[in-house]
């Protein structure tokens, strides 16, 4: 839809993506904006009537466009580092609408945090919790905070990115919730005002939803009896790519409906914080074939984009679809799509019937999310550009970069003199 064929060549909405890889060069990231738009009005439309809020993860994709686009639709943020904080900052998102996640927060990302008067802090442990009562004591501020509940969830995703089962890092149990909020309650400089999880990502079932939002419904008419006023509930993010958001909101409504007749009187905003479902789609990751190669039996098609620009299927054994920009009539061959990287591990498809030939171009798909964001130097590989299009428009929201800045932060010591 975004992205789709106009006489045998792939166009990104009313661009052709073989135009944009030769100006720009390759590896080359391309964004849809209508796709973003898209996926955020579907969630506003799944929730529509219930009094909610949307905050974009900024981990998924963190270029300063891609939040400002989300920020002019009404997105809040969830950021999980004090350079997450920044870059919101610098578009301009107003702090009321950031939360801050993540179970590491340094002293100096809490001031910063605190300084700037962001929303919400999502606490991960009580002694972070001290910690934050102490920056938030010496600041002279109030520190609006939310548990990160666990709600052991078993969920069926990558162990990687499954969060929510109790033998993982994240949050605090759910069962010693009421006792921790109490106590925080009670400190000078902490002011709970929510309740939230993040059970993991690319969850595509809704079960899990469904069992994590019951049990904090029931946390919260548990505070709410406990004499805590709490406004928020938030469900984290991790919805997958292959569950309509439709029925996600679906299944919100329902179990929120069948609540509130139990606490008709009370007043709370429901939070959700997807990444992947809101800028995935919106992607793609456009390579140039360098050579095919037969060894054995086995066909390889060795590709310009590595591991450095997406991790996810060396990390994740993730599936993304791979398609040629232009569609040849070359004779078909099961290909591994793998990259220029010294490690085996580096493939970004495998077992892939594709009709190529060298110097053609392949798009990888639904890499608007965890792409960009994970890409390193590794190999001393310049990071690729990004190209943000909308119609017949196109933006360059990041320049590739230079063998120079490779090394533009390095000291040249001659150590023997
Ligand atoms: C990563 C993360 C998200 C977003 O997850 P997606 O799978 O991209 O939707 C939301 N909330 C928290 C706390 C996260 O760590």
């Amino acid at each position: 839809m975004f992205f789709s064929y106009q006489d045998k060549f792939l166009f990104a909405e009313g661009i052709s993506v073989r135009m944009l890889v030769e100006l720009y060069g390759s590896p080359l990231y391309i964004y849809s904006q209508q796709a973003m738009l898209d996926a955020y009005a579907q969630f506003s439309q799944a929730l529509s009537g219930l009094s909610h809020h949307i905050h974009y993860a900024v981990k998924a994709n963190s270029n300063l466009s891609i939040l400002s686009a989300f920020n002019q639709l009404g997105a809040g943020f969830d950021i999980v580092s004090g350079g997450e904080l920044a870059r919101v900052l610098e578009i301009g998102a107003s702090p009321q609408n950031i939360i801050f996640s993540g179970v590491g927060k340094s002293q100096a990302e809490i001031a910063q945090a605190l300084s700037e008067h962001i929303g919400c802090f999502q606490v991960e442990s009580w002694p972070e919790l001290e910690r934050i009562q102490s920056e938030a004591a010496r600041l002279d501020k109030t520190a609006p905070i939310a548990f990160r509940v666990n709600p052991d969830i078993a969920i069926d995703s990558h162990p990687y990115i499954s969060t929510g089962l109790k033998e993982n890092k994240f949050g605090v149990p759910i069962e010693s919730a009421l006792e921790l909020y109490l106590q925080a309650a009670s400190l000078p400089n902490i002011s709970p005002m929510g309740i939230a999880c993040h059970i993991g990502s690319n969850i595509d079932a809704l079960e899990p939803f469904e069992q994590a939002l019951d049990k904090l419904l029931d946390l919260f008419a548990e505070l709410i009896e406990a004499g805590l006023s709490i406004q928020y509930i938030n469900l984290g993010g991790g919805l997958g790519l292959k569950t309509s958001i439709q029925s996600y909101g679906a299944m919100i409504q329902d179990r929120v409906q069948k609540f509130k007749h139990r606490y008709p009187e009370e007043n709370w905003t429901l939070i959700i914080e997807p990444g992947r479902a809101l800028i995935a789609e919106a992607g793609i990751l456009i390579t140039k074939i360098e050579y095919l190669k037969t060894m054995d039996e086995k066909h390889f098609c060795i590709v310009d984009a590595g591991m450095n620009d997406l991790i996810r299927p060396a990390l994740y054994e993730a599936f993304h679809d791979i398609i040629p920009v232009y569609q040849s009539e070359h004779f078909t061959q099961t290909y591994d799509v793998v990259g220029p990287i010294c490690e085996t591990g580096d493939f970004l498809g495998k077992q892939r019937t594709l009709s190529v030939s060298m110097g053609d171009y392949l798009a990888i798909l639904s890499t608007g999310a965890y792409g960009m964001s994970m890409a390193s130097h590794y190999n001393s590989r310049p990071l690729a550009a990004e190209i943000l299009v909308h119609e017949n428009k196109h933006w360059v929201i990041r320049s590739k970069e230079s063998y120079r800045d490779l090394f533009a932060k390095e000291q040249l010591i001659n150590l023997l003199g």
